[in-house]
């Protein structure tokens, strides 16, 4: 992330900040550019949409950091009817999942605990979760919980970030257990002793992984960017790859890239999230791009 991305974060993290900018009507009109919508109905209807398209869903029901454990319940209860309503409905379509929405920081038992239900649920309607990858102090109890309920339900997947440079080791140990293995950039502001600074050494570092996870048999690569030059690469190495593999990209973002890249037969998963915690969702999706902050300030003035 880049000076710039850095600094609007420290910005938007702030209270007052958060509190003017999310409970604003300019606000709320620029997380529908990203986000499918409030209610699990805005998601289905979204899901469809994109199952018509010809890709794939992962449905992320955001929230982050609760800090109770009736909060981390609900954000459980919540995925289980959003798993049911997948079920239901027919769709394509799996959930991604943050560990720090279902209690883990205050209540790591209970985490693992919903964890596994999840994946349980998911199991039975013959679908998969994907665990998010979140900040650096989070990773190893992220890797941990994986490597056990992977273990458990053999459903579930993982995100890892090219920044950091401890992913090479943990893919040592993620790669054995098989599953989907989300290669992303990383999203969050993370400081010199444990990530790249540099957006050149964070590319260098996605192209090395998407390489390795592209000649790894057993598991699902996930390769999730915007990025031309990381795509281009996918598609080199796709062709030498007998079993399955997919891009992943973010609702909203690079659309007429997201439809040429299925018209052109690539699997393609869209990341597609929903609710009304869409606020800390908005400002990473900020931070990538500030020009995303153009969108904002016409919201604002009503253009
Ligand atoms: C499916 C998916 C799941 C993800 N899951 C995680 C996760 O679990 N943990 C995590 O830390 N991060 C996650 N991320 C975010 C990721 O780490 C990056 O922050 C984000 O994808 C931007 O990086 P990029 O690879 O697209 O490349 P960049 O170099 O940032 O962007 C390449 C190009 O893509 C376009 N673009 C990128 N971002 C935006 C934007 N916000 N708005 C408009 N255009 C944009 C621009 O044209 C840009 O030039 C996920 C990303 C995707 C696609």
């Amino acid at each position: 992330m880049n000076i710039i991305g850095r600094s609007l974060l420290a910005v938007t993290n702030r209270s007052s900040v958060r509190k003017v900018f999310a409970e604003s009507t300019a606000g709320r009109r620029l997380s529908l550019r990203f986000v499918a919508g409030e209610t699990l109905d805005d998601a289905v209807a979204a899901a469809r949409t994109i199952n018509d398209m010809g890709a794939r869903v992962s449905l992320d029901h955001l929230g982050e950091h609760v800090t109770d454990g009736t909060a981390a319940i609900e954000a459980r209860n919540d995925y289980l009817e959003c798993l049911t309503r997948i079920d239901a409905e027919g769709l394509d379509a799996e959930i991604s999942v943050k560990l720090t929405q279902l209690g883990l920081g205050f209540d790591d038992e209970l985490a693992l605990e919903s964890l596994g239900a999840l994946a349980e649920r998911a199991a039975r309607g013959g679908t998969t979760l994907t665990i998010d990858m979140e900040e650096s102090r989070h990773v190893e109890k992220i890797v941990t919980a994986f490597e056990d309920v992977q273990t458990r339900y053999g459903n579930v997947g993982i995100a890892v970030q090219s920044y950091l440079y401890r992913t090479p080791a943990d893919l040592d140990r993620i790669v054995p257990r098989g599953g989907l293995v989300r290669l992303c950039k990383g999203a969050y502001a993370e400081p010199a002793s444990v990530a790249h600074q540099e957006k050149a050494a964070v590319d260098a570092a996605f192209d090395a992984l998407t390489r390795r996870l592209m000649a790894t048999p057993g598991i699902t690569p996930a390769i999730a960017t915007h990025d031309d030059a990381r795509i281009e690469l996918t598609k080199k190495l796709a062709a030498g790859r007998d079993e399955p593999w997919e891009f992943q990209m973010l609702y909203g973002i690079r659309r007429n890239l997201q439809r040429s890249l299925v018209a052109d037969g690539y699997p393609l998963r869209l990341y597609v999230p929903y609710g009304t915690a869409w606020y800390p969702y908005l400002t990473r999706r900020m931070a990538e791009r500030p020009a995303n902050l153009a969108f904002f300030l016409r919201a604002a003035v009503g253009r």
